[in-house]
C-alpha cells in the first residue's frame, strides 16, 4: 500500500483503526522470571502447584492437642485434667503421640501429633496464654469436637492442581500463591519496551529556561508515564526538531531498542509535519487520521528491526498534550496490553453518568470529553472538568474520566446519559 493512498483516505472509525493496529500483534515471547521480577506481568502458561499445603494436619490455634473423646464431658464446672507430654511447635515435629489422658501443648501451624484429633484453645484451659514453661498438666474447661481447630493437609493447595490460569495478571496475591505452591520463578510475557520521541522546534526539556517562542516538552514525560502505567518499560528518545532527517535518526534508535515507538507532534498537515514521511522512509504507513476528538491526526506504521527482524510499531500522535494523552489511552495502550499478553487488551473501567451540563462536539467524530464525576444519591453525575481545547492540560488533570459522545451526535442536553471511561477514582 503506498503512503499516498493512506493519506488520501477519509477518517477511519475508531474500531477499524484499532483492529488494524492490533492485527498480527502477538504477546512477546515468554520468559521465566523470578517471582518478584514478575509483578504486574501476565502469566504465559498455566501454573500448577508443586506442593500440598498444609503438608500435614496442623493446628489453627495456640492450645493443646487432645483426643476429643477425652474432653467430651469437660465444662467450666467440671473441668478435666490431662497430663502434658511435651510441645509441638511450628518448624519442629511433635515429640510424642497423644495417648488417652494426655495432651501436647501445640502452637499455631505446628503438626498435629499422632493420636490427637482436636485442639483445645489455650483460652479454654487453665494454662497462661504465652507461658514459657511447659505445665505438667492442663485443666480443660470446654469440650472439643473431633477436628476442632485442625487445619487438614491439602485444605489449601494440592500438588498437581491448578494454581493460576494462563493470562492471569500477577499481583501480590498471585505471587504469594505461586511461592506457596513451591515456585521461585514463573513464565511471563515480558514488559513491552516503549521509546518516546517528541518533535517540535519549539520544545525544550522540562525545567529548562525558555527562550522566546519555546515551551516545555510535556508530552515526553506524560507518554513515558502512561506507557509505564500500561505495564510497559519506557524511555525518552529526546526531542527532534521539525526536520525529517532528525526525526528519522531518532526513530532508527527507537526501532533498534523498543517494541513500540511513540512520537508526538508533527503528524498533521502543516508544512513542517514530517513524521508521516519519516515513518514511510523507515517502514510502512498503515493509517492516518481517525474520527476521534481530540486526536484526529494519528499516524500508524510498522517497521522491522534490522538486528532481529522483529516488528516494531510506530505511533505518531498529535502534539497537543490532551490529544497525545487521549490517543495514547485509546490506541497505544491496547497494543501494549496485547504485547504484554493481556487476554483482554481493550478492557477499561467504564460507568454510565448523567450530564449536569449540556455538551457539544465536532460532527462525525467520537468525542472523549474531560469530565469530573460525582456520586449523587447513588447515581454518577458528570460535568466538564474545564476547557475542552486539546491544549488544556489543566482540565485533563482535573478530570476523573472521559465522557464518550458518539459520532452521530453533535450535542447532548442536561440529563442525557453518557458512558465514561474512568481515569481515576473520584471521591464519589
Ligand atoms: P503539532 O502536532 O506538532 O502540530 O503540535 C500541536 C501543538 O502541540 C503545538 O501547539 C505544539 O507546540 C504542541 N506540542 C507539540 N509537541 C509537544 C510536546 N512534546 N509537549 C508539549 N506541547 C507540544
Ligand atoms: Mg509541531
Amino acid at each position: 500500500m503506498s503512503s499516498a493512498g493512506v493519506l488520501d483516505r477519509p477518517l477511519l472509525r475508531l474500531e477499524e483503526a484499532l483492529e488494524r493496529m492490533l492485527d498480527g500483534v502477538e504477546p512477546l515471547p515468554a520468559e521465566q522470571l523470578p517471582l518478584l521480577a514478575a509483578q504486574g506481568l501476565v502469566l504465559a502458561d498455566a501454573l500448577d502447584s508443586l506442593l500440598t499445603l498444609p503438608p500435614w494436619d496442623n493446628s489453627a490455634m495456640d492450645g493443646f492437642a487432645v483426643r476429643s473423646a477425652d474432653v467430651a464431658a469437660a465444662s467450666p464446672a467440671q473441668p478435666l485434667r490431662l497430663a502434658v507430654r511435651g510441645e509441638s511447635a511450628a518448624g519442629r515435629g511433635a515429640p510424642a503421640a497423644v495417648e488417652t489422658g494426655t495432651a501436647l501443648r501445640i502452637l499455631t501451624g505446628a503438626p498435629l501429633p499422632p493420636g490427637a484429633d482436636a485442639i483445645v484453645p489455650v483460652e479454654d484451659t487453665d494454662s497462661e496464654p504465652g507461658a514459657a514453661a511447659l505445665p505438667p498438666s492442663v485443666e480443660v474447661r470446654q469440650p472439643a469436637a473431633p477436628g476442632a481447630h485442625v487445619r487438614r493437609a491439602g485444605s489449601d493447595l494440592v500438588a498437581g492442581r491448578r494454581l493460576l490460569e494462563r493470562g492471569t495478571l500477577l499481583g501480590p496475591a498471585e505471587l504469594a500463591v505461586a511461592a506457596a505452591g513451591g515456585h521461585a520463578s514463573v513464565p511471563v510475557h515480558p514488559r513491552p519496551r516503549v521509546a518516546v520521541l517528541a518533535t517540535g522546534d519549539e520544545l525544550v526539556p522540562a525545567g529548562e529556561p525558555l527562550a522566546a517562542a519555546q515551551i516545555p516538552d510535556s508530552n515526553s514525560v506524560g507518554l513515558v508515564a502512561q506507557a509505564r502505567a500500561a505495564g510497559a518499560s519506557a524511555a525518552e528518545l529526546g526531542i527532534a526538531g521539525d526536520e525529517r532527517a532528525q526525526v528519522v535518526a531518532r526513530l532508527r534508535e527507537g526501532i533498534a531498542s523498543a517494541d513500540v515507538v511513540v512520537v508526538s507532534g508533527g503528524v498533521s498537515v502543516g508544512a513542517r509535519d514530517v513524521v508521516k514521511e519519516a515513518f514511510a522512509e523507515l517502514g510502512t504507513m498503515e493509517l492516518w487520521r481517525i474520527a476521534v476528538q481530540p486526536g484526529k491526526p494519528l499516524a500508524f506504521a510498522r517497521a522491522t528491526r534490522p538486528a532481529d527482524g522483529r516488528q516494531v510499531l510506530l505511533f505518531g500522535l498529535p502534539g497537543n498534550p490532551v490529544s497525545s494523552f487521549v490517543t495514547f489511552e485509546l490506541f497505544v495502550r491496547p497494543v501494549l496490553r496485547r504485547l504484554a499478553g493481556d487476554l483482554d487488551p481493550l478492557a477499561r473501567e467504564t460507568l454510565s453518568a448523567t450530564l449536569d451540563e449540556p455538551v457539544s462536539k465536532a460532527p462525525g467524530r467520537r468525542a472523549f470529553l474531560r469530565v469530573r464525576l460525582a456520586l449523587v444519591d447513588g447515581e454518577w453525575r458528570a460535568r466538564l472538568a474545564g476547557g475542552q481545547g486539546s491544549h488544556v492540560l489543566s482540565a485533563l488533570v482535573a478530570a476523573d474520566g472521559l465522557a464518550i459522545v458518539p459520532e452521530d451526535i453533535d450535542e447532548l442536553p442536561v440529563g442525557a446519559r453518557a458512558e465514561v471511561i474512568r481515569l481515576r477514582r473520584s471521591a464519589g
